[in-house]
């Protein structure tokens, strides 16, 4: 197995106070970090380039959310053109809270990705079913869903720029982590759709993180489990466990 250990840290809408995010990125600057590990940090959007300017090269900056057009009237929004030309390689999209609190489709989410991936972004594409979903046993089916739209726009070759974040909603920010074998039969369930809808190659080589309360105690052994290829870290990126989680597989 060749892939790559990904830890991302998804600030949300904190912290709230530029000279609180650069006592966070300074915090980060100091953190022995696992070299064999990709880090990617998401800061709200008007944080981006002191965030980027001010962090250790070996951490890559994501913007938590694009629209799908280069510019024009869309009062609010970020072009993923203007991300490239900021010098941000990365971008969130599909954040369950985004879907939720923004009433974002799954539909909107791939034509973002889309637009994302052709402006030469690397997406962060987060998935994953709610409570009464997974009780309902149709934990697979919604995430399937939720990647055909995606898989519908995006050539075979685009996949080597996507990450894909599997979040139960139900574990987001709750305390209430998935256990290892709900997180490792999500994932191989989600590598086995990306198989057949994909490629048997795209499958071998995608990151699929785990997000979703994910702590310095419990990542050591979510990373043990065969598919489970990193994290995305929400309120944890924020305290200094956040340098242990992305240390997990060391
Ligand atoms: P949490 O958030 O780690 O605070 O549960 C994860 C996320 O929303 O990406």
């Amino acid at each position: 197995m060749t892939r790559k250990f990904f830890v991302g840290g998804n600030f949300k809408l904190n912290p709230a106070s530029l000279a609180a995010s650069t006592s966070l990125i300074e915090g980060l600057n100091k953190a022995e970090l696992d070299p064999e590990t990709e880090v990617v940090i998401a800061p709200p959007s008007i944080y981006l380039i002191p965030v980027k300017e001010s962090v250790r090269k070996d951490v890559k900056v994501a913007a938590q959310n694009c629209y799908f057009k280069e510019s024009g009237a869309f009062t609010g929004e970020i072009s993923p053109k203007q991300l490239v030309d900021a010098g941000i390689p990365y971008v969130v999209l599909g954040h369950s809270e985004r879907r939720t609190l923004f009433h974002e489709t799954s539909a909107l989410v791939a034509t973002k990705t889309r637009a994302a991936i052709d402006a030469g972004l690397k997406v962060i594409l987060c998935i994953g079913e709610t409570l009464q979903e997974r009780e309902a046993d149709k934990t697979a089916e919604v995430c399937q869903s939720q990647l055909k739209e995606v898989v519908d726009v995006l050539k075979e070759a685009d996949w080597s720029n996507i990450v894909i974040a599997y979040e139960p909603v139900w574990a987001i920010g709750t305390g209430k982590v998935a256990t290892t074998a709900q997180a490792q039969q999500a994932h191989a369930d989600v590598r086995s759709y990306i198989a057949k809808a994909v490629s048997p190659a795209v499958a071998n080589d995608i990151q699929i993180l785990y997000g979703g309360s994910v702590t310095a105690a419990n990542s050591k052994e979510l990373a043990r489990q065969q598919d489970v290829d990193g994290f995305l870290v929400g309120g944890a990126s924020l305290k200094p466990e956040f340098a242990d989680i992305i240390n997990a597989r060391k």
